[in-house]
């Protein structure tokens, strides 16, 4: 159930004391990002200012994230889980989201995958392009990595004209990799692709 404030009720305030837990994650690339409790005025609060706020329980009072640092959580959505004791909040976040400096509090566990795959290529601007296949794309420039694109996307293109499964799924693979490339060299990213692939959805 996607809330509102006219479905704030419906949730088992009763089981916690008046708190719900609360996972955020990014609404474009799925990343979890935080947990923390909310009661029924951090719902409203959240709500209706669109910026994820808490109930802290070290602070004992409402907690708008970012209050203090700036970085909010600016609020998509908050859904409740299938017996309406648990909550998930879509936000994008405005600056990292832990107060260690890290996007996400869960620093240690892995990314979603191409977004992993993307902060990899990121790093490998400044490695040796003698170690590494990224680095010599990206040392011999956007139009090397540019024409990877179009013989990876024309090998899609084959591998799916003549009906051949496995051959099409290692080329997209290969494509997927030179387009974050292609992105990276271009100073933009895969973020910013999901921002437009999201706008076009609503
Ligand atoms: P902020 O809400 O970002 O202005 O941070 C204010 C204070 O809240 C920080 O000094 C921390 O004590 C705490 N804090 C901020 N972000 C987090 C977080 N992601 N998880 C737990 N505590 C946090
Ligand atoms: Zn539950
Ligand atoms: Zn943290
Ligand atoms: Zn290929």
């Amino acid at each position: 159930m996607q809330l509102t404030t006219a479905t704030i009720e419906q949730l088992d305030w009763d089981k916690m004391d008046g708190l719900l837990p609360c996972t955020v994650q990014h609404p474009l690339t799925g990343e979890v990002l935080m947990l923390g409790y909310m009661n029924r005025d951090a719902v409203s609060a959240s709500l209706e200012s669109a910026k994820v706020t808490f109930y802290s329980r070290s602070k004992q009072r409402l907690w708008t994230k970012g209050e203090s640092s700036g970085n909010v959580l600016q609020l998509h959505g908050i859904y409740a889980d299938c017996d309406n004791d648990a909550l998930l909040v879509q936000a994008i976040p405005h600056g990292p989201t832990c107060h260690l400096g890290t996007r996400s509090c869960f620093a240690e566990a892995p990314a979603p995958l191409l977004q992993q795959l993307d902060e990899l290529l990121a790093s490998r601007k400044d490695a040796d392009p003698e170690h590494s296949y990224t680095a010599k794309l990206f040392a011999a420039g956007v139009k090397r990595a540019a024409q990877k694109v179009g013989e990876e996307g024309v090998e899609v293109a084959l591998a799916a004209a003549v009906r051949d499964q496995k051959e099409l799924v290692n080329e997209s693979a290969d494509l997927l990799y030179h387009l974050l490339v292609v992105l990276q060299a271009s100073d933009t990213n895969l973020e910013a692709v999901l921002r437009v692939l999201q706008q076009r959805r609503s």
